[in-house]
């Protein structure tokens, strides 16, 4: 098997008879899933979407897939394929329609609906082709065709591209509930159908490829689930994501059943579920949910309040509540049921909050405590499964951190597809099918690209890492006024400082080094300003570290008297 690890560089000219797959974000990440499908000299995208930022990317709003390698073939591009609406498979498409802002969007009627309302809020009103599960679509020179599904999303697609190459099968995230509240399966007879018909590439979401066995049924939440209801003496407050339609709908009839009355709080909430509704994805009782207002006003053991924030995201509804700064103010004898997963990286966020909650009288229910949260993903057993029924010549495992993407890869060889046919690829590494045969062939540029405010890609890790210094160590300023002939200082040299502990006494010896680095800079005829104050700035940080042990972030200003 080609290794990864081994330096690779751009790919060669792709051969007319073959098809290049690049994944730009997904593979070594949970999040920002998106591909690049090539074939004639043709695009086409599976998926564009957004990883959130973790403790140690601070002032960091999304990260996106880096559309450097396509950014000059964007007229090239067919379609973008959106196999799901979760964030991080259609958070991305503002940020690539914002570069062309008229390529074509496929997806189901509920994913459709999500990216359209998103892309409203960035004004860009798109070109949609609304496709169902089993449905065909000609795309150029790829053509597809769509699967249905079973996520924790409803209306989820995988999609089969056929090009003169060959077929590639993209599950998109899926699992396999056997008994879903919606009762659309994932389609296994078409899986089987087109492993019959032959799939020459089959890219299977990793996510779960560790956890042993078969994912449970959304269905088994509902005795949890139920209980909270039934013994929860004031309010219920539920956080979920704004997309989890299927649990909402289970809160929602749990909620009924009690007795009680719903409001959804937060934007992105009340968006999504209006439109699940307004589709019939969502099974909403005559009378059920009410308006927020309306329901402050309700006895507290009648009111279930159903708001995002589940994990830890600071600006959301649950972490202002936690923090005292919402309107609803959580106290005694309320439950807090947070009914989804715990991304990797956002543990110590939602133990904060969680921990918070708990210290204002809540009772918090979460998947540590009860059986309230099932994953939305396919455990090894169910992989092992599709790979027994598709039957596919190469496998490239998607989807998951590079752990999973093993993991995955060994599932592969054990139901017997062949060692070398098995790729396992990283975000920007080129993967060729050609003749039958998958292979890495390459690497293109793949980074991380920050969104901060209204700026994409002007914060770089040089960023990161000067933010997380000014937050580790503070910051110290060095002002020098000195005569432009001697470079002697002709005032004492200053040091202001910020969020850097010290006294009278602890830039004595600070201030010698750099009447020393201002002699030297004389000495070697140094007029550059700048350069003196670089001199300066590596002087002083190099003795606070020598003397305290400290690396504030240091700066210097020197001027001509
Ligand atoms: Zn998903």
């Amino acid at each position: 098997m080609p290794s990864p690890r081994k330096k690779l560089t751009p790919p060669a000219r792709l051969p007319k008879n073959g098809m290049r797959i690049t994944p730009l974000g997904g593979l070594g990440e949970v999040g920002r899933n998106m591909t690049v499908f090539e074939h004639a000299g043709k695009l086409m995208i599976v998926d564009c979407g957004v990883l959130f930022p973790e403790e140690h990317q601070p002032g960091i709003d999304v990260i996106l897939p880096d559309f450097t390698s396509i950014r000059d073939r964007l007229d090239d591009i067919e379609c973008i394929v959106l196999t799901h609406g979760h964030e991080d498979h259609i958070g991305g498409v503002p940020y690539l329609l914002k570069e062309r802002a008229d390529i074509p969007l496929i997806g189901s009627e509920l994913t459709l609906a999500f990216i359209t309302a998103k892309l409203k809020e960035h004004r860009i009103t798109p070109k949609t082709i609304q496709v169902e599960a089993g449905q065909k679509h000609k795309a150029g020179v790829f053509d597809l065709e769509f699967v249905a599904v079973n996520h924790s999303i409803p209306d989820s697609l995988a999609v089969a591209i056929r090009t003169k190459a060959g077929t590639v099968l993209c599950t998109g995230d899926f699992k396999m509930d056997q008994f879903p509240l919606d009762g659309r399966i994932t389609d296994l007879r078409a899986f089987a159908r087109l492993g019959e018909q032959g799939v020459d590439l089959f890219l299977t979401d990793s996510t779960n490829a560790e956890v042993p066995g078969f994912t449970m049924s959304e269905r088994d939440l509902t005795p949890a689930i139920d209980q909270v209801f039934a013994s929860s003496p004031r309010r219920v407050i539920v956080s979920s994501f704004a997309s989890h339609v299927h649990r909402i709908q289970q809160v929602l009839d749990a909620a009924h059943a009690a007795g009680r009355k719903v409001a959804f709080v937060g934007r992105s909430m009340v968006r999504n579920m209006a439109i699940a509704r307004d589709l019939d994805y969502l099974d909403i009782p005559k009378g059920l949910v009410v308006d927020f207002r309306k329901i402050q006003s309700m006895p507290d053991h009648k009111i279930t309040l159903i708001c995002t924030g589940s994990q830890g995201e600071p600006m959301a509804a649950l972490a202002r509540m936690a923090n005292g700064d919402h309107q609803i103010q959580v106290g005694e004898g309320d439950t807090v049921l947070m009914a989804s997963s715990l991304i990797p990286g956002n543990e110590n966020a939602i133990y904060g909050i969680i921990n918070k909650l708990t210290d204002l009288g809540a009772n918090i229910v979460h998947k540590g405590n009860a059986k309230v949260h099932v994953s939305g993903h396919a455990s090894a057993g169910e992989l092992v499964y599709c790979y027994n029924i598709v039957r596919p010549k190469n496998v490239m495992p998607v989807h998951g951190e590079s752990k999973h993407l093993h993991a995955n890869a060994e599932l592969a060889r054990r139901t017997g597809v062949p060692e070398q046919n098995v790729v396992i690829a990283q975000d920007g590494v080129t993967v060729d099918l050609i003749d039958g045969k998958a292979r890495v062939s390459g690497k293109v540029e793949a980074g991380l690209v920050y969104v901060d405010g209204q700026t994409i890609g002007a914060a770089t890790e040089d960023t990161l890492a000067e933010r997380r210094l000014l937050s580790g160590g503070g910051v110290v300023t060095v002002v020098a006024l000195i005569d432009p002939k001697t470079y002697k200082p002709v005032e004492p040299v200053e040091f202001l400082s910020k969020g850097f502990v010290h006294d009278k006494r602890t830039f004595e010896g600070a201030e010698a080094q750099v009447t020393k680095a201002l002699a030297r800079a004389k000495t070697d005829k140094v007029e550059d300003i700048a350069e003196i104050e670089e001199s300066i700035v590596e002087t002083v940080s190099s003795y606070l570290r020598r003397t305290y042990r400290r690396e504030p972030a240091v700066q210097a200003v020197v001027v001509d008297a």
